[in-house]
């Protein structure tokens, strides 16, 4: 495309991204409709790290109102830049502690709390004129030790913890499973983070939301209960890695 001038290619991303948007709606409906779900249980998040304020704009003008940042400096850009739209920003990555006032002064939702000193930093630091912060805590469900994400054996006494904190509102938990192309392996795993979450609504924590698939697997997540997906590539494209990740 080296003829191609800014105007055309700027173009060219948008149109790109609008039939992106519907394939990936079409494609969630199918996938909810398949195990008799209705598809309007499934919320669908924009993952746009990496992308510009420009490529979520395309996205909000085909009518996505939540997207998903997983570095703080880099969303807290794009929140500046976007603000004259109504969007509710997502935060899914990892959470260094001298970045929690950032996330709690800026973002609706946190997906990736997986300690309760980062839960209990996050509260004390709402501004008490945002309604509380909604939050998901973040299950390692594949084994490895270098994996973020609290271990499933110590996530029940973890979202007691947190579900005490003032500011805070435990909504569910969220996990990202090793990739992997067997779609028997996806289902496994996001059939375990549902186990997790239904046995911990036994024990009395009213969780309502499973933030599980992303542009691979969400039909699979959507199949066993994914009440969110994360969906960033089948939207935007492949990402190049930015600053914050170098
Ligand atoms: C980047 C990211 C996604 C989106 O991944 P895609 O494969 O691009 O859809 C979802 N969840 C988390 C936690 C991510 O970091």
């Amino acid at each position: 495309m080296g003829s191609e001038n800014y105007e055309a290619s700027a173009y060219r991303i948008m149109t790109t991204i609008a039939s992106n948007m519907q394939a990936v709606r079409t494609a969630i409906a199918v996938a909810a409709s398949k195990v008799g779900r209705d598809p309007d249980d499934v919320c669908l998040l924009a993952v746009s790290k990496n992308f510009p304020p420009d490529a979520l704009r395309a996205a909000y003008n085909e009518g996505q109102v939540c997207f998903a940042e997983s570095y703080v400096q880099e969303a807290l850009d794009k929140i500046a830049a976007l603000q004259e739209l109504v969007v509710e920003w997502h935060f899914i990555g990892p959470i260094q502690s001298n970045k929690t006032r950032a996330i709690a002064e800026n973002f609706s939702w946190v997906h990736s709390v997986d300690r309760l000193k980062v839960a209990e930093r996050l509260s004390g630091q709402r501004p008490l004129t945002l309604p509380p912060l909604q939050v998901c805590l973040q299950v390692n469900i594949s084994k490895e030790a270098s994996k973020s994400g609290v271990a499933a054996i110590e996530a029940e006494e973890l979202a007691r913890a947190i579900s005490k904190l003032p500011n805070l509102r435990l909504r569910g938990l969220m996990a990202v499973p090793e990739p992997s192309d067997d779609v028997a392996e996806q289902h496994d795993s996001f059939a375990q983070l549902r186990r997790l979450y239904e046995q911990m609504n036994r024990h009395g924590l009213n969780l309502d939301t499973l933030s599980m698939g992303m542009s691979h697997d969400f039909a699979a997540a959507i199949a066993e209960g994914a009440t969110m997906v994360r969906i960033g590539t089948a939207i935007f494209g492949e990402r190049l890695k930015n600053k914050e990740q170098l």
